[in-house]
């Protein structure tokens, strides 16, 4: 029996995506999809193989090589869609893999782009390094005020390229505004959807062409593997991406694929949770006069909070925090946390810790270096309790110093 998933709500339909279909031999079936692996994929006829390369040349969604897989990846493809409500997508082994390929895949010689200057730092490498050799020239901006993306477009700007909320101090974009200006200047939008993964935002609604986003942090959600996914709305760009994704050789292991669809079963529940945990350590965090800046567009005295509430389905457990403490005290506090490890990267279970460098936050032209020290942190499935316990007594270690 097939169910008509085409009126049922999202949680609906992330529970059954990659179910595996009956056999019709057995008229059995396991409950989730085994995995699919492959190297390449074999065809019962020449006609069938030749049918295939058509659909493919065509832009269409169809198998005729391993890299592609089969459907383990299918599946994950579709949840992607789901998330972000987008009609393709394509899989790529990392978040900046997915990022660097949609990008490449749209720009040529001679072309500019705009960015956001809250993007992830490693976009800055690949514009500064990679983009430029290739004579494409980026400019990063500063477009908290939407117009003033019209003082960069130059006659050779073809796309613009943004991330909201920023990485680092997760400033909040007018993404429907800048979108609008964009496409009046036949300019295509791409957005990095790693902070909203579909559920707590997404950009494809707010008037994005293509969404990118890490698959490693809430989608997948269990900090055990990198993946990416390119989302895109309509049939716009489908042509330049399938052509891109193919010469540049993405490909994603179908066991990090079926483990990703695994993990999107429970995103909607876990982006809650730890996003209430979040707003349980802030709480605490505000009583501490060490504490001197909370970033968390879902708190209400982060000054992107309307803009939050106006264009976001959701939050995380995501926060940057400026601290008065001098550089010996925070090195103190950050080796005296138990519950937080010491890392990169984000949306997994667990609490992490980014004591990060002024370097980094320059990059966004808001922020005025006063000596305060800067951290992110990421709040997990922990009890809020343990994690509070846990930065009081880290806290009160660094002050002794
Ligand atoms: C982590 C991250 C990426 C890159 O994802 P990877 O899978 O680690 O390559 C891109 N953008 C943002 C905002 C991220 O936080």
């Amino acid at each position: 029996m097939s169910i008509d998933f085409s009126n049922k709500k999202r949680s609906t339909r992330l529970a059954h995506l990659g179910m595996a279909v009956c056999d019709e031999q057995t008229i059995l079936a396991p409950v989730s999809m085994p995995v699919v692996r492959t190297s390449t994929v074999v065809f019962n006829t020449v006609e069938a193989l030749h049918e295939a390369e058509a659909q493919k040349a065509r832009g269409e969604r169809a198998t005729v090589y391993g890299r592609y897989g089969l459907c383990t990846r299918n599946a994950l493809e579709d949840v992607f869609c789901e998330l972000e409500g987008g009609e393709r997508c394509f899989l790529a082994p990392s978040g900046l893999s997915a990022i660097t390929t949609a990008i490449l895949s749209l720009v040529k010689h001679g072309d500019h782009l705009i960015c956001s200057d809250g993007v992830y730092g490693p976009v800055r490498i690949f514009a500064q390094r990679i983009l430029h050799k290739m004579g494409v020239e980026v400019d990063f901006v500063d477009l908290t005020k939407p117009e003033v993306l019209l003082q960069h477009i130059k006659p050779n700007t073809v796309g613009l390229y943004l991330e909201a909320p920023s990485s680092l101090f997760l400033r909040m974009l007018d993404l429907p505004a800048l979108s609008k200006l964009a496409h009046e200047h036949n300019l295509w939008v791409m957005a990095d959807n790693c902070w909203g993964s579909g559920v707590a935002y997404r950009p494809l609604d707010l008037g994005a062409d293509i969404s990118v986003l890490a698959g490693t942090k809430y989608v997948n959600g269990h900090s055990d593997l990198l993946i990416g996914a390119i989302v895109l709305k309509d049939e716009t760009h489908v042509q330049a991406m399938n052509t891109g994704h193919y010469a540049l050789g993405v490909s994603v292991s179908a066991d990090d694929a079926w483990l990703t669809t695994r993990g999107a079963r429970t995103i909607e529940l876990r982006m809650k949770q730890q996003a209430q945990n979040a707003l349980e350590v802030i709480a605490a965090l505000e009583q501490m006069p060490e504490v001197l800046t909370i970033y968390h567009p879902a708190y209400e005295k982060d000054p992107d909070h309307a803009l939050w509430k106006r264009d976001a389905t959701g939050s995380n457990g995501l926060m940057t925090i400026e601290l008065a403490l001098t550089p010996e005290q925070m090195c103190v506090f950050t080796n005296s946390l138990e519950l937080f490890s010491i890392g990169f990267s984000w949306g997994g279970y667990e609490c992490l810790i980014q004591w990060v460098e002024t370097e980094a936050a320059k990059n966004h032209a808001f922020w005025q270096d006063r000596g305060q020290q800067v951290a992110r942190l990421h709040i997990g499935l922990e009890s809020p309790q343990d994690v509070i316990a846990d930065l009081k007594q880290a806290l009160q270690k660094a002050l002794s110093v």
